[in-house]
């Protein structure tokens, strides 16, 4: 699928040329998970897999849709009538970018949209924000706003707190917005700040797969949420605005403070820990010690299964199987409870690690995992 495809697809359902076509992508996190909507720091990186959309411009007021990948014709909605939490299906996610940037007050006024994606939805890679952020950039060219990407960014996640309705953090729409290929993204979700950070493995001779386990627990919003409210009582009960606050350094006297708090004393211990972790990945990419990540991402791992409880049998399978085969780091992705892990090895063990994973979940009676390999790609921007 490509920019031609998708641009042939708009005309053959609109009947004319779209003003342009876009791409944004989905991303993995490398580290620093459950982290962002904690003000801490966070590690993602594009993948090649995008959301392609053709659009065009209107001043009618209609806003149209149409997604290559959904059974069922073209949705015609009016942006004057755009309400939040009004529109349970796919469509909320490109129609609450276009009421964030009204409410906002860019004066959007409809636009026609067909797009396909190969961002897997659902797998924890984000395909929810490769689909606003492909929109949000579109609408930004085509009525000249002059955002910058960390802006167009946070419209998306507003869009998908407020419109759609989920509680996500600022990390997937970012990293969609914000990446550059062969780079790793170092940000600060407290003020967005952003470093790139150089993430060539195939020139040092490694690789990263993604391990989509296909397995998504229908709990895990109602976990997200609780998790996230843990995290803000654990704050309140230290006096912190949120767990940034919390010096790696003074971690113990934190936990002591929390007492016989012991849900919460976990749940801390994996945001601080965490942030630590994304600091000394930082350090070791830069001083080019590479292969140094992997017992760093091991030990991500360890935290979100032990201490923030978001793993699931899948997951560490997964893990456990690649580093018995050999793999230098390895650790679930995303929000939790399923999606995907990702795996850092040398070229020569991809075949043998990923034959053994396969094995295993075949051995334990799970549905095959789809795994392929990422190479950090390019974020947003506009293809013709
Ligand atoms: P994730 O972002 O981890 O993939 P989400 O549940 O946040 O999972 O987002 C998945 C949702 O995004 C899908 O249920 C669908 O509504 C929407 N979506 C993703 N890809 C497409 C697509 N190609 N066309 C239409 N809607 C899509
Ligand atoms: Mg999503």
């Amino acid at each position: 699928m490509g920019a031609q495809q998708v641009r042939d697809g708009f005309a053959a359902l609109y009947g004319t040329e779209p003003d342009g076509v876009w791409a944004a992508p989905g991303r993995v996190n490398l580290i620093g998970e459950h982290t962002d909507y904690n003000d801490g720091f966070v590690m993602p990186f594009a993948l090649p897999h995008t959301a392609i959309a053709a659009v065009s411009r209107r001043e009618d007021g209609v806003l149209r849709l149409h997604s290559a990948d959904i059974e069922g014709g073209v949705a015609e909605l009016r942006v004057a009538d755009l309400a939040p939490e009004s529109d349970k299906s796919w469509t909320a996610y490109p129609a609450g970018v276009v009421w964030a940037l009204r409410e906002a007050g860019h004066p959007v006024t409809g636009a026609d949209i067909h797009l396909a994606s190969t961002v897997p939805a659902g797998a924890g890679l984000s395909s929810s924000a490769a689909l606003e952020v492909v929109v949000a950039l579109a609408l930004n060219d085509l009525y000249e706003l002059g955002l910058r990407g960390w802006q167009l960014a946070r419209l998306c996640q507003r869009a998908e707190n407020v419109y759609v309705g989920a509680p996500v953090g600022i990390m997937d729409q970012t990293a969609s917005a914000c990446c550059e290929a062969g780079h790793a993204l170092f940000l600060d979700t407290r003020d967005l700040s952003q470093r790139q950070i150089p993430f060539d493995l195939a020139a040092e001779g490694m690789r990263l797969l993604v391990v989509d386990t296909q397995v998504k627990h229908s709990h895990s919003e109602g976990e997200y949420g609780k998790r996230r409210a843990g995290c803000e009582k654990g704050a309140a009960l230290l006096g912190v605005d949120a767990l940034r606050d919390v010096a790696y350094d003074d971690l113990d006297a934190a936990l002591a403070r929390l007492g016989d708090e012991e849900e919460v004393r976990r749940l801390v211990r994996h945001i601080v820990t965490e942030n630590h972790r994304v600091e000394r990945v930082v350090s070791l990419l830069s001083s080019g010690d590479t292969r140094a990540i992997g017992p760093v991402l091991v030990e991500g791992h360890t935290s979100l299964r032990d201490d923030f409880r978001i793993s699931c049998p899948e997951l560490d399978l997964v893990v456990d199987t690649a580093m018995a085969s050999g793999a230098l780091g390895a650790r679930m992705t995303g929000g939790g409870f399923g999606g995907s892990a990702i795996v850092l090895l040398e070229e020569a063990d991809v075949e043998p690690v990923t034959k053994a994973v396969e094995k295993a979940f075949a051995t334990a009676g799970f549905t095959a995992p789809r795994v392929f390999e990422a190479v950090p790609a390019a974020g947003a921007r506009r293809l013709v």
